[in-house]
Formats: structure tokens, sequence, C-alpha cells
């Protein structure tokens, strides 16, 4: 009953302290203790799958005849069918089990990881490394990867709809509780699979896996079967048609084959017509589309774009839109501090990336760093990020630690020296944040944030040492300054601070100056963007940045389109938003509530829209996305779980890399489409025509069989994983509306199959009446039509003979 013991009961009976468990310690855990998973329900076993492969009427008629015709003496025919129906089966097996298993990796591949103390160091697990007695670090955007005691905390505020359906989030605090609290009651504790919407928290683990609340309640909150991809469930009524149409074409063929052929016993020709019944139904086809989605995610994995759903790879072909954060996605993320304003006078930082070597200079002079001291301290100091022993938390944090350091103002003298105390954090909203301190008698309040933020909060300026009124001559310099900045592509900060009685606020403040910082854009996003403009798809800059830094920066991309910022966009109407959204390049300091207008429109024009993001509150715009994007540097478990892709490398590079994987999955789903459908319907044909014709039967039941088992399963596998045309980024995408069978593609294949038809009856025909010769002779015609067929299935554009060697 943790919540209503003391910390210091639980730290004894979980054998652990507030500096975490040894990771010797930690591992016998585990041992112990299990994985900290929730177990999911029992999988479909091998043999259930297998087994399945027979549960069909028409097999079960071909069975039956089968069976017949062995009693009648057809011994030789009747096991050849046996094993070829059984072969048949293991490929489909084969098939289906490998779908299933590709699934179960694409899961793996998005494991949670875990903030723990282990050997006194904070690291990163994977989640379900984590065992009880573990001291975990969870903040803003987290999922709680296991139910714990709170031991510190700082405005914790958590969301745990999931456990106890309450959808207001619940703010925690340190305390003991009655022990008749229940979870939704247990202020003092945080659970698996809640979240966290604000602050930042210390606890230590007191129960994982199958023992946490979640654990107890997951048979019924057991992850679903995924759900059949839309193209999938497309496929699988197509299939049913294509099922009812081969029964009746068999069915008309065994009516008119006992009318017409007196020689032809009744047997032979049920086998043969339940045969082409079973080798004609497409009943493969969604397994081969779950293979060829779920290589396709893998290859994407392996470029850095993580598809948590199978139909996400057929939307992503289909993207229309990339709306793209600028900062991290478009650029680097990796911030200089390059010019600084204060005292009137503008400053230039020396020095590359983080490290900590660097001057300062007024124009070509090298100047002392004491008139900024104090500029320099907020940026420090109103900071999370560390830098040492490398760069961790937000880079525009890390990039004032490095401005600072270089004028010898260093990070741990000076929290030791200034006591941080109290913290508002920076939101995207507020574009502002505060930190308290306590400097040995005096308490101070350090702000930094945009420009505008900081600004609408100073009464006072900071001059060389003093502060005085703040004028509006001051604030105009300021902006002016401000703009020069950003006109150059830098990313600007304003900074302030106030003394204080103890209490943290953000009104009546000091005014110290600017720092404004490069962020370098990312040159494979160049490239990229590039791309984008050649396969006809719109890309959207979204930044919280100042409009005139979006613009410098857009214009790298050659985004050089329409600029509308937050306060304009508050005003516009939705459907003005959706008349002018065609022309607009770039949206400037927008908060992230502002983004699911901008999809809004876009879809309302009939757009699909693949959106980017990582805060708590790109959430609702990520799910709202045909393909919500989250980082997976940068982005909060809020932002992954609501997207259906995550970015590796937090790269602009790797969605475009990833939309041309999907048109390439999708081409090539509908290259074996066809090439499937048109053999199948050629086998049809020719039996089909031949009886009309009062022909014999071109090919019997046991070559039926046969042929299908070797043309239909692996040439369409091959075809599947087939390079991609090369061209493919360069047509525009694909129109959601567009159907697998386009008037092209259908035309094309009653042109082969009627061609398969016609040119196996007229062979067979030639070598009659020698039954049996013209039989093969049809057989093999029949096989390598289908060969010849698979090759020209390759690609639309080149002439049939250039497949050979593409
Ligand atoms: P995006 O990632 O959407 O391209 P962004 O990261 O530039 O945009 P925000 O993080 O919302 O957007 O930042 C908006 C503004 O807030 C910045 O221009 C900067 O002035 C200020 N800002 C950014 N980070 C911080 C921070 N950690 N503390 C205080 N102010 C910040």
């Amino acid at each position: 009953m943790s919540h209503s013991n003391k910390l210091e009961e639980i730290y004894k009976e979980l054998n652990s302290s507030e500096n975490g468990l040894s990771s010797e310690e930690a591992r016998k855990r585990l041992v112990a203790f299990g994985k900290n998973e929730i177990e999911e329900a029992k999988r479909i076993s091998p043999a259930r799958i297998f087994f399945s492969q027979f549960n069909s009427f028409i097999v079960y008629i071909l069975i039956a005849a089968t069976i017949i015709a062995a009693f009648l003496g057809e011994i030789v025919d009747a096991i050849v069918i046996f094993v070829i129906l059984i072969l048949n089966a293991i490929l489909g097996f084969v098939q289906e089990y490998r779908a299933e298993k590709a699934i179960e990796a694409l899961k793996k591949l998005t494991a949670p990881k875990a903030k723990v103390l282990r050997d006194g160091k904070h690291i990163h697990i994977n989640a379900n490394e984590l065992v009880p007695g573990d001291i975990i670090l969870i903040e803003t955007g987290d999922k709680v990867p296991a139910d714990a005691r709170l031991i510190e905390l700082s405005n914790l505020e958590m969301q745990e709809a999931s456990l106890t359906g309450e959808s207001v989030p619940v703010r925690k605090e340190i305390c003991i509780l009655p022990e008749k609290a229940i979870v939704a009651e247990r202020k003092n504790q945080v659970f698996t699979g809640t979240m966290v919407t604000k602050g930042r928290a210390i606890a230590i683990v007191i129960s994982t896996g199958m023992r946490t609340e979640l654990g107890k309640i997951a048979k019924m909150i057991q992850a679903a079967k995924p759900e059949a991809t839309p193209l999938q469930k497309k496929l699988n009524v197509f299939a049913k048609w294509i099922g009812l149409f081969t029964i009746i074409i068999a069915a008309i063929i065994f009516v008119l084959g006992l009318l017409v052929m007196d020689g032809m016993i009744f047997i032979d020709l049920l086998l043969t017509s339940t045969s082409l019944a079973v080798a004609a139904i497409p009943e493969g086809l969604p397994a081969v589309v779950t293979i060829v989605l779920a290589i396709g995610i893998q290859r994407m994995a392996r470029k850095n774009a993580l598809v948590r759903k199978l139909p996400s790879v057929e939307t992503l072909g289909s993207t229309t839109v990339i709306c793209a954060d600028k900062t991290g996605t478009l650029t680097k993320n990796e911030m200089t501090v390059r010019k600084i304003f204060a005292n009137s006078s503008i400053i230039d930082v020396s020095g590359e990336g983080y490290s900590i070597k660097g001057k300062f200079f007024s124009g070509n002079k090298e100047i002392s760093t004491k008139n900024i001291e104090l500029l320099l301290k907020a940026g420090l100091l109103c900071n999370d990020a560390k830098i040492y022993p490398k760069i961790l938390g937000d880079p525009t944090e890390a990039a004032l630690i490095v401005s600072a350091e270089k004028a010898g103002i260093l990070k741990r003298e000076n929290e030791k020296k200034y006591k941080r105390i109290d913290e508002m954090p920076f939101d995207s909203e507020r574009k502002i944040m505060s930190t308290l301190h306590f400097a040995g008698k005096e308490f101070l309040v350090f702000s930094k944030g945009a420009v505008e933020s900081v600004l609408k909060n100073s009464a006072y300026i900071y001059e060389n040492g003093k502060a005085r009124k703040i004028t509006a001559a001051d604030k105009n310099k300021i902006l002016e300054v401000n703009n020069k900045f950003a006109e150059s592509a830098l990313r600007v900060l304003a900074f302030a601070y106030k003394p204080s009685k103890g209490r943290i606020s953000e009104n009546n403040l000091v005014f110290l100056g600017l720092q404004a910082m490069i962020d370098p854009p990312r040159e494979d996003a160049i490239v990229a963007m590039q791309k984008c403009r050649k396969a006809g798809i719109k890309v959207i800059m979204i930044t919280g940045d100042h409009e005139i830094t979006a613009k410098a920066i857009g214009k790298e991309f050659g985004l050089t389109g329409k600029i509308i910022n937050g306060v304009t966009l508050e005003k516009i109407a939705d459907k003005e938003l959706r008349e002018i959204v065609e022309e607009v390049s770039i949206f400037a300091r927008v908060n992230p509530e502002h983004k699911i207008r901008i999809v809004k429109a876009l879809q309302a024009n009939g757009h699909v829209v693949a959106m980017t993001g990582d805060g708590v509150n790109d959430a609702p715009a990520l799910k709202k996305a045909d393909i919500g994007i989250a980082m997976g540097i940068t982005g909060t478990d809020v932002a992954k779980e609501a997207s259906v892709m995550i970015l590796a490398d937090d790269n602009f590079a790797s969605i475009v890399n990833a939309i041309e994987e999907g048109r390439g999955i999708y081409d090539n789903i509908k290259k074996f489409v066809e090439y499937m459908l048109s053999t199948n319907i050629g086998e049809i044909l020719t039996i089909f025509f031949g009886v009309i014709l009062g022909m014999p039967l071109p090919i019997i039941a046991i070559q039926i069989l046969w042929l299908n088992l070797l043309t239909d399963g692996l040439p369409a596998i091959a075809l599947s994983i087939d390079p991609y045309d090369k061209g493919i980024m360069e047509k525009s995408p694909r129109r959601k509306s567009e159907g697998m069978l386009t008037q092209t593609s259908v035309r094309r294949m009653i042109i082969v199959s009627s061609v398969m038809a016609i040119g196996t009856l007229a062979l067979f025909s030639k070598y009659l009446p020698d039954y049996e010769h013209a039989r093969t002779v049809a057989f093999s015609t029949l096989v390598l039509f289908q060969l010849f067929n698979v090759i020209s299935c390759k690609s639309e554009k080149v002439p049939f003979y250039r497949n050979f060697f593409n």
C-alpha cells in the first residue's frame, strides 16, 4: 500500500534510496521480477494458421471430389492433387505467418524508453528493463513507464484517462494518503501508461509489468488485432467478387461440360471446375499485401522513418502537402549565439558549434564582457539544458550556456551560487520562461523568451549597470535590432530579470538585452525540398520563430510563397484560411493550437496532409493529419503516441524518403494485383472458351493446381519487392480516390488474358486429336505466357522487352 507509507518506509521495503539502484542490482531484480511488460493476449497458433488454409467451401468440394476420384480408381491423380493442395497450404501459411511476424517485429521498432538513475547516473533505457526500486525521471510529454511513488515534483499534472476515465488532467502532490484511497485519488503516485501534461518529477518505481494498475486491467484493454488497411479492405472485397465470378464460371463450365462433352465423366469435370475455382480465387492477396507493407516499413525504418501503422504506408504515397516544423526538421537544431544586443550596442560572438572557445567583439575590437554579465547569467540560469558531458536538452538553451561560458561564467559555479527555487516553464504559447533563484541574501527572477513576450512584461531597462524606466524609443530600437538580426536568419531571444521577495512572477521585468543564434539549414533537407517540388508535393514551413527569421530561412529552401503569422491567423475565419492556404508557404510565430486549423483547411481543400510535431500541444494536430509525424529525438511520448510515423533523426529528408517508399510500395502492390488477376482470368478464359467451342478440357485439374502453385504466389512476391521505377518522384501524387484498378490496367488485363486464352487454345487445337500431347502443349504455353506476363508487369512505362534487362 505504498501511497499510505512514508517515503523512508518505501526505500526500506524496496531496498533502494533516492540515488537509485546499481546496474548489477537492477540486473538481478530483472531476473526476479521479470520484464516490465504488459503481456499480450495469446497469438493465433501456427497450426491454426496452417489449417485455416483449407477452410473454404470450394476446397471442401475439391477434397470430396478427389476422394471420390480415388474410389473410382484414379489413385495417382488423387494423391497428386492432395500433395499440391498441401504445398499450396504451406505457401499460404508461410505468407500469413511471415505477415504476423513482420507486424510483431514492427512493434519492437517503437519500443518505449525510460529515463532512470543507475549507478548514480541519468541514463535512457528500454522501458521494459525497469525494476522496482529504480528511480525514474518524468517530464512534460512523457508516458509513465511503471507505477511509481513521487519523491520530488514541480508543477506535475497528469492525464490519467487511460486508467481512470477522468479526462481532466490531475495535479499531483507529495503527500501521504489514507490506505483506502482509490487509484484516481492517489495524488502521490503516477501510473504506467498515463501521460505527463505539465511539469516534471522524480519517482521511485514500486511495481512493474503485470503488477501495475494497468497490468491488472490489461485484459480489458488488450490491443486489438491490427485493423485491415483501406487497401486491404478494398482488396478483400475485390477478391470476394473475383471469387464469386470464378465460381459462376466454374459452375457454367461444369454444366456446359456435362451437356457438350459426352465423353467427359462427371468426376473429371467436377475436379477441373473446382480446381479452377481454387486456383483462380486470389485468397492469398491480403497476406501478400501485408508482407509487402511490412517489408516496406522495415525498409523505411532503415531510412529513419518508423511507421507505426500499416495503413499509413499507403497514405504516405498519396501525400500532397507536408507541413514541417522549422527548428530541427528543416534546420540542424545546432544553435550558436552569434550576436548580442545590450547597452544600446551590438556585439559579435565568435566560435563554432557548442565549443566554449570564442570571443566577444565590438566591430573588430575584442571587448570585455563585464557589461553583459547579467544578460549572460540570465541565459545560463533560466535554463534546463546541460552541455557536460554532452549536449542534453533544448539546443536553444545549450547555446546560451555556451555563450555564457565563453565569457567565463560557468554553469556549475553559478547554479550553486543562485539556487533555483521555482520556475514557470517555457511553453510555445506564452513563448517565455522564468526561474526564481535565491542568491544568499536576495531572490532574483530571470526570464527569457521571444522578444515580444519579454518586452510586453518589461517596465525597466538595464543599461551600464543600472535599471531605468523603459521608453517607447527603447522598445522601437530593440524591435529594429531584432528585425535586423532576424533578416540574417538568426533566432532571437530576449532576456530580463528582477529582484523579488521570494515569489515568481513575470511582470515589471528589467529588460537586459538580446542574444541571437544561427541554426544552419540541413543540406539534405534542401535537396529533399527540390525532390518534393518535382513530385508535386507542396511544403509548408511552420515555426514559432519570428516572421522575418522564418522568411530568411525559407528563402534558402526556396519557400517563397506567402507568409502568415499567428496574429493574422487568429483574425482569419476558417473559410478564408481555406482560400488562401494554397498560396502560403510559411506560417510564423504560430502556436501549436494553430496547427490543427492549418491541417483542417488543407484537408477541406482535398489535400492529404503530413504534419510534424514534437510537443504535447501538437498532439491534436498530429492526430488530425493524415500522416502525423513525431520527432524521434526531440519529440515527447505524447506526440509519438498521437502520430503514425516517428522520425528517428528528426530530419525532413527522411519524410521525403518515406513518401518515396510509400509510392513505390503502392506501385508494386498494383503490379502484382494486375499480374495475379490477368493470369487467373487467362486460365479461366482458356477453359471457358475451350468448353464453349466444344473442345475437350485444354488443361486438367492437376495441371491447373500445379500452374497456380508455381505461377501465382512466388512471382507475385517477386514483383512486390521489385525495385521501384526511377521516375517515381517525378509524377504528381496519386489521387486519394484513385482505385487500384484504373481503366488502363483493366484494358491491359482484358487484352493480356484474351491473348493467353486464344494463343493456348490455338496451339491446343493444332495438336488435337492427340489429346495428351495437346494438353501438354497447352500447359507449357500457359506457363510461358504467365512468365512473360510477370516480366511485362514490372513496369507500365517501358516497352515490355526492356523489362527483361531491368
Ligand atoms: P518550430 O520547432 O515549430 O520550428 P520553434 O522551435 O522555433 O519552432 P518555439 O520553440 O515555439 O518555436 O519558439 C518560439 C520562440 O520562443 C522562439 O523564437 C524563441 O524566441 C522563444 N524560445 C524558444 N525556446 C525557448 C526557451 N527554451 N526558452 C525561452 N524562450 C524560447
